[in-house]
């Protein structure tokens, strides 16, 4: 954001989203619940910031001139490759895209939409060669061009460090207690923790983990063990290993929230808030109304609505998906 208040570009609109007081959370708990607007990036998801502050980062080193052809490939869950994309189409370079064939339609056609290079490959485990990050490592290595490598590169918690993080801050008057948030690359909880913690060393900061996620024992203070049940979340939850960017984060602990308690935020900030958001953004919300309740009356937990709830249309809004799930319906679909 320039001083006059105009934003040049994509690059420069991303962040300086609004920090929404929740309403029923907030009444439910006797608490601020707080929620970080980031379904307002202009790329729809939290992810703007992480894929900004890697290009920024390969431009200061030579690896990207605006202008000049260049191309950025990535495995990503597909918010990462859409910011990636647009911040790459907004400078004049190529964009290729590698994401799980599981992720929602919305996001894959999204993708193409805005002209990603879009790979799709079979969900398989990081140990497995075939996994999408081995794929975009390989395929970057292969053509010369730059690997984003959300997970490795702390570039990306780096983004969250220096503007989410103080954004929060700013926006609660450093009036904050505790922080939830879930983690696909770790990148904003690290970064938002470290930002928080520098300021006040008292502010919590949990973990938001999706059933069948490694992440909670291990932030818990244990190892890394994959917890039981699975999540119909998307870009959230590790399965066995501990990524870069949350290597040594300040974490307190965490919560294992189930999706049926995850997708009641979902539709209540929906149809009484008006607010749409996805899956992880509900997960969030429900671990923020827990650690919101153990804490007591009169706190304030602020937490990150990642992306908006269009994107998961044909999965978290259709009851077909939802019955084959046995999970619940929103009442004004059923
Ligand atoms: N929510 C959604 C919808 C995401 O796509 C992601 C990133 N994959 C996250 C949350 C997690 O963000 P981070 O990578 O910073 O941990």
């Amino acid at each position: 954001m320039t001083v006059s208040g105009i934003a040049q570009g994509f690059w420069g609109a991303v962040g300086d989203t609004p920090l929404i007081r929740l309403r029923r959370a907030s009444e439910l708990t006797g608490c601020e619940i707080l929620g970080k607007a980031e379904f307002m990036n202009p790329g729809g998801s939290v992810k703007d910031r992480a894929a900004l502050g890697i290009l920024q980062d390969a431009v200061d080193r030579g690896l990207l001139v605006p202008g000049k052809p260049g191309v950025v490939v990535e495995g990503t869950a597909g918010n990462t490759g859409i910011g990636l994309a647009l911040a790459a189409n907004a400078m004049g370079w190529q964009s290729v895209i590698v994401v799980p064939e599981t992720q929602s339609r919305e996001k894959l056609d999204f993708l193409r939409m805005i002209g990603a290079d879009l790979r799709l490959v079979p969900a398989k485990p990081y140990a497995d060669p075939g996994n999408y990050v081995h794929v975009s490592r390989r395929l970057a290595e292969e053509t010369g061009a730059v690997w984003a490598n959300q997970f490795d590169n702390l570039a990306n918690a780096r983004a969250h460090e220096q503007t989410t993080g103080p954004e929060i801050w700013a926006q609660t008057g450093g009036r904050i207690d505790a922080f939830t948030c879930s983690c696909g690359t770790g990148g904003t909880l690290a970064g938002v923790a470290r930002a928080l913690k520098a300021r006040n060393n008292k502010v919590r900061i949990i973990l938001a983990d999706p059933e069948g996620s490694a992440l909670a024992p291990w932030a818990n203070g244990g190892e890394v063990r994959a917890t039981p049940g699975s999540s119909v979340t998307e870009g959230i939850g590790q399965a066995a290993r501990v990524p870069g960017n949350l290597e040594g984060a300040p974490i307190d602990g965490a919560e294992v929230i189930p999706d049926a308690e995850a997708l009641e935020q979902v539709y209540s900030l929906l149809i009484e808030e008006g607010i749409s958001v996805g899956g992880s953004a509900g997960l969030n919300v429900a671990a923020a109304i827990r650690v919101a309740k153990a804490l007591g009356p009169g706190h304030t937990v602020a937490t990150i609505l990642c992306d908006g709830g269009a994107r998961y249309q044909s999965k978290l809004f259709n009851p077909d998906f939802l019955r084959e799930k046995g999970l619940p319906l929103p009442h004004w679909l059923s």
